[in-house]
């Protein structure tokens, strides 16, 4: 089908990754950019992010999640960035044309890149099962924030959060300065799946117990959430008997995983990496497919706002690149997660490349630990790092600065 308009450049999403892109995309020299929302207005997620602790990096200072998306919207709109709001993205093709909806009507836009920015979305009660009635009142912490931070609604009266992930102990924390007795955080790991400060600052601080090693086994309730029965785990992660206790509450809030919102990326074809949920990338952030890029919680979900912005600045520029002519030489060493690491990414890489920074998570907390990358053919070790603490919540870096020919993996030892 013939399309109605081209550009150099388009990119999915105006979360803190998009919007980096879409700057990206300008600084390395695209002429005519197009950045898509399908939300009313810019900024994403850090819309509802009314906190505090944004921009330690990419600001050297700590900002609220609107602030940090104002600022990059303000360097978005000083550019001739064509911005497009209240605007969807339907369906996009391996050839990069791309099917988009706003209230102008229906389009075909063709793109010589494209960079997916489409965020993440939440792990809900039927992805893990809870048993028990359906009553109102159970959240994912995301669409808590939403109603709580946006919409000046009071979501309950005493409530138990489900998992520690970083939403759910900032919502643990927002909700009790709104007047909600927070009863507990439950998380069935033995370690917090939050950052650390979180934990510290969300429930330590304000006297929010939180159960390790536990899990709600039950919802109980008619037309509102009226309790939940909480119970210890085993090794195996299931619940041990005799170790129920029902905790009286109206609402329950679940932070128990993000999943990036790769529905468009499946649709034009692109690879995923079963470990991340996000597309499988090179050292310039391509994706399978040629000339389409990937960016921030799509590609795989982060910890800190500003590591989704600066993989977008990257993206965005290789992206410009790519339309302007300069074709990518193809990923043929691959690079996979050793011992305790859980994923590493980029996945592939050109050979030759030199100088490439790996993001990795480890699967568990380890202490006084050397990470190493090694070549899998000649044992070759071409970086070694020493850690003190890793987390599985915080994502780490380590860069590679010789030239690689062969496959490497990438492993931490305590
Ligand atoms: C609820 C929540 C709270 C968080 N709190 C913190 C925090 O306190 N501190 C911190 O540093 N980080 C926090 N994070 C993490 C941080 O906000 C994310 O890492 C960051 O927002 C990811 O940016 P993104 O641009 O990839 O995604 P998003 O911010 O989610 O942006 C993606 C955008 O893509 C749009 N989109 C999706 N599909 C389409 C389509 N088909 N067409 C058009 N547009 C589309 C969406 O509407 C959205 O605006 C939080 C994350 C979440 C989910």
């Amino acid at each position: 089908m013939e399309a109605n308009e081209t550009h150099d450049v388009v990119v999915i999403g105006g979360g803190p990754a998009g919007l980096a892109a879409a700057l990206g995309a300008r600084r390395a020299g695209a002429g005519k950019v197009l950045l898509v929302e399908r939300d009313r207005t810019l900024g994403g997620i850090l819309n509802q992010c009314v906190h505090d602790g944004f921009g330690l990096f990419l600001y050297n200072e700590t900002i609220s999640g609107p602030e940090y998306a104002e600022r990059l919207i303000e360097d978005v709109v000083r550019e001739p960035i064509k911005v497009e709001t209240g605007t969807m993205v339907l369906d996009l093709g391996p050839d990069r044309v791309l099917r988009i909806n706003s209230r102008a009507g229906y389009r075909l836009v063709r793109a010589g890149a494209v960079v997916l920015a489409m965020g993440c979305r939440e792990r809900t009660r039927e992805m893990i099962e809870i048993p028990g009635t359906r009553p109102a009142g159970v959240f994912t912490a995301g669409s808590a924030q939403n109603l709580v931070n946006l919409q000046n609604l009071r979501i309950g009266n005493a409530a138990v959060v489900l998992g520690s992930g970083d939403i759910g102990l900032i919502m643990a924390r927002r909700l009790t300065f709104e007047g909600v007795a927070v009863k507990g955080v439950f998380e069935i790991m033995p370690w917090a799946s939050g950052l650390e400060r979180n934990v510290r600052q969300c429930l330590l601080d304000f006297g929010i117990p939180l159960e390790l090693r536990s899990t709600v086994v039950e919802i109980r309730g008619r037309d509102r959430v009226e309790s939940v029965v909480v119970a210890k785990v085993d090794d195996a992660l299931g619940p041990v008997a005799g170790t129920e206790s029902v905790i009286p509450c109206d609402t329950l809030l679940l932070s128990v995983g993000l999943i990036p919102e790769n529905e468009l990326s499946k649709r034009a074809g692109v690879a995923l990496s079963p470990f991340t949920g996000g597309a499988v990338v090179d050292q310039t952030l391509m994706t399978s497919v040629p000339g389409i890029f990937s960016c921030g919680n799509v590609l795989h979900i982060h910890d800190v706002a500003d590591w989704a912005s600066y993989e977008g600045f990257a993206a965005g520029e290789s992206a410009a690149r790519y339309a302007a002519g300069e074709k990518a030489a193809g990923g043929t060493v691959r690079v996979s997660a050793g011992p305790n690491v859980k994923y590493v990414l980029p996945q592939v890489l050109t050979a030759g490349s030199a100088g490439v920074e790996w993001s990795f998570r480890t699967m568990r907390p380890l202490r006084n630990v050397q990470v190493v990358v090694k070549g899998k053919t000649t044992g070759k070790v071409y970086a070694r790092k020493k850690f003190g603490r890793l987390l599985p919540s915080e994502l780490q870096k380590i860069k590679v600065r010789p030239a690689v020919e062969e496959d490497l993996e990438v492993s931490c030892h305590e």
